[in-house]
């Protein structure tokens, strides 16, 4: 039988998990159509890609931005704006969305895509973490078919049974296993953490991604969001969620079952195969991903997490247990914190003082619409701004 070629819409396309995504779309022409490319400030960038994949779509964020853009292209129509990114991922010829826009500006986007019933690539973790049981009920009334990107929780994925939406208790599970590489500053002396340089935090031992993404990975912030993402992915408890350091990055995620067994799944550290795994679900494709070479790896390690040196883990499970949008404060936060460190307006040991501070001065609310959780990250990120002016 010959398969429909699918469309996708690749939101976010010129940053790392776009770049990734157009890799695996150009080895499977046959199967892939790009419909649709975003971009933020990277305009040139975007018109190399539009060149050469041919998207009906373009979105940039401003009209003077997309009215350059068109002037030089022929095939591809270039939309603007908040608008822009949602038609081109709702839009009824969209298969698939690939979310991986970084941050809460990927929310509504995303939103779309999945109230249109769309098959949603979720890189975008933060869309998760600022409206977890909206976006899943929305998911559940659409039809939309959520598959991780992450590779934890795509690794977690793989290693369940296809009934996990029973819940983890009917299935066996006794508890997941979230494995952290620990970032680039495992074993550096704390004391010194406040000397910690932008380069420094952006240099991830395993991984190349972009540069907030890398900070949370460094802050173990990511492994915080990434805890939050899977309670409301795999309706799990924070408690049934361990995290567990793993440097060599090979082993992606586990799965500890009630009978003793632990499944995972391993693969080197290149996230053109969770990629290619939700792309192709259920069947398999090639990704371009070297085969794992299991005896040059030779060993695994295992650590506990250590949360007095990295505090972000232990701010992101409070803001989790306090519920409403705790979590939607807390990444906001976090975005503000990240961005001002990059900008070396405050220390890397600062980034934890201002998300705890910013968390205890916003009143948390019920996370039962749009409106409150988009009106909570206002809330944060004002009050983030002021921390900045004051301290
Ligand atoms: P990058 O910074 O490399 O890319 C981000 C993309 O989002 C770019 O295309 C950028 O456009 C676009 N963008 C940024 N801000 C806006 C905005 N305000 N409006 C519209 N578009 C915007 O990030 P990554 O690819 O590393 O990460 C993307 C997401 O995937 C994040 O949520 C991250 O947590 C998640 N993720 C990433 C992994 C990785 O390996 N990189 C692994 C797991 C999850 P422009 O280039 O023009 O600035
Ligand atoms: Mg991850």
């Amino acid at each position: 039988m010959v398969e429909k070629i699918q469309q996708i819409t690749v939101l976010g396309a010129t940053g790392s998990i776009g770049s990734s995504t157009l890799s695996v779309i150009e080895q499977h022409s046959e199967r892939y159509k790009v419909f649709a490319l975003t971009a933020n400030t990277r305009v040139d960038d975007l018109l190399s890609l539009c060149l050469k994949f041919k998207p009906a779509y373009a979105v940039v964020a401003s009209e003077a931005a997309a009215l350059k853009l068109q002037a030089q292209l022929v095939d591809t129509q270039v939309l603007h704006g908040a608008e822009g990114l949602d038609f081109v991922a709702a839009h009824p010829q969209v298969d698939m969305v690939m979310a991986a826009i970084v941050g809460a500006a990927g929310l509504a986007p995303t939103l779309a895509g999945v109230k249109a019933g769309k098959k949603i690539l979720l890189a975008n973790k933060e869309a998760l973490v600022m409206t977890g049981a909206l976006f899943m009920q929305e998911v559940k009334k659409s039809g939309a078919i959520l598959l991780p990107i992450d590779s934890e929780h795509n690794a977690i994925f793989q290693s369940l049974p296809a009934n996990y939406q029973q819940g983890l208790q009917q299935i066996g599970v006794r508890r997941i296993l979230l494995t952290a590489s620990g970032g680039p500053f495992r074993q550096r002396d704390p004391d010194t953490f406040s000397d910690i340089t932008p380069e420094q935090a952006c240099k991830h031992p395993n991984w190349s991604m972009g540069r907030k993404i890398s900070v949370d990975s460094a802050t173990l912030m990511n492994k915080g969001l990434e805890l939050i993402e899977a309670c409301w992915l795999f309706d799990a408890k924070p408690s049934q969620i361990e995290v567990v350091v793993h440097p060599q990055s090979v082993i992606h995620s586990m799965v500890d079952y009630v009978d003793g067994s632990v499944l995972a799944q391993l693969g080197n550290p290149d996230m053109r195969t969770p990629i290619a795994q939700a792309m192709a679900w259920p069947q398999r494709i090639t990704s371009g991903v070297q085969p794992l070479d299991i005896f040059q790896i030779a060993r695994f390690d295992f650590y506990q997490p250590d949360e007095q040196v990295f505090p972000c883990l232990r701010l992101a499970r409070k803001a989790f247990e306090l519920g409403g949008t705790a979590p939607a404060v807390l990444n906001a936060a976090n975005e503000i914190a990240v961005a001002a460190f990059l900008d070396e307006k405050i220390s890397f040991t600062q980034i934890p003082q201002l998300i705890d501070a910013v968390l205890q001065q916003v009143s948390i609310a019920q996370a039962d619409s749009l409106a409150a959780v988009l009106q909570a990250d206002k809330q944060a990120r004002d009050a983030a701004h002021q921390w900045l002016m004051e301290y």
